[in-house]
């Protein structure tokens, strides 16, 4: 365990990275692939929180963007989370990995609902704890979320996985000279509107001083590379 950098980190995966090419749901190879990864890390012994996202399957702005009332396409949204919370759970427990999952609103028998002090009481016998329903309030992304996830449990590290390996100065998509930033500032991420997480979320990381790591997922070795504290992807954190 002493080789690790980060003793307790909340992961945050978006709903994408979940469907893999096939435009919508859940692909079996990638829950596949993110769940052994997963494994990896809390049999590694490192503390882990997960927010995952919903854009896989609704996404509240597109259900208002076709002329639904934006609160309820974002409680839509929020129940497309705990779709994907619930379906990770299973993915880890077939690997044997304790896991649990924390829901911001009532979901019956299906989850408990979210409590800070049992999220922590849960992350230190090392159980996966993966919170459902975002904030549980519309309006807000499941970045914002992770933030205030990790905040509250005192998260060494936000990791932000995504499809690309860090923070670029422009997008790397568009333009072949584009530059992956490895270090900056939280400042320069809002300033220069750089494409990381929505400005609440990294507003609330600058403000509570929280590192926010954004790499490859899928990348080979990442996650246990970032936790090592390799020089992986980006590194925001300092400058505020
Ligand atoms: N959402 C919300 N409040 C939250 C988090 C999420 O209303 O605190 C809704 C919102 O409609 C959002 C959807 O849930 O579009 C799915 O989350 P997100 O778009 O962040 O998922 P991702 O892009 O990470 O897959």
């Amino acid at each position: 365990m002493g080789t690790f950098r980060y003793r307790r980190v909340l992961l945050k995966i978006s709903g994408e990275a979940l469907q893999g090419d096939q435009g919508f749901g859940v692909s079996e190879d990638m829950l596949g692939q993110v769940a052994d990864q997963l494994a990896a890390v809390q049999r590694a012994g490192v503390q882990l929180g997960l927010v995952v996202g919903g854009g896989n399957f609704f996404r509240g702005i597109a259900g208002a963007a076709r002329g639904m009332d934006r609160v309820h396409a974002d409680r839509i949204g929020m129940l497309a989370t705990c779709m994907n919370a619930l379906t990770l759970r299973e993915a880890l427990a077939d690997r044997d990995v304790p896991c649990e999952v924390l829901s911001a609103i009532p979901l019956g028998t299906f989850a408990r609902l979210y409590d800070r002090d049992d999220a922590v009481g849960l992350l230190q016998r090392g159980t996966v704890t993966i919170f459902a329903a975002g904030t549980g309030s519309p309006y807000f992304s499941t970045d914002t979320a992770a933030s205030l996830r990790a905040v509250e449990i005192g998260a060494d590290a936000l990791l932000k996985a995504t499809k690309v390996d860090g923070v670029y100065d422009k997008d790397p998509a568009v333009h072949a000279d584009a530059r992956r930033l490895e270090q900056l500032t939280y400042r320069q991420v809002v300033e220069e509107q750089l494409r990381v997480m929505d400005l609440t979320a990294v507003t609330l990381c600058r403000d509570a001083g929280l590192t926010i790591r954004v790499f490859d997922l899928f990348a080979p070795g990442s996650i246990m590379g970032v936790l090592r504290g390799e020089a992986l992807g980006s590194t925001i954190e300092g400058g505020q």
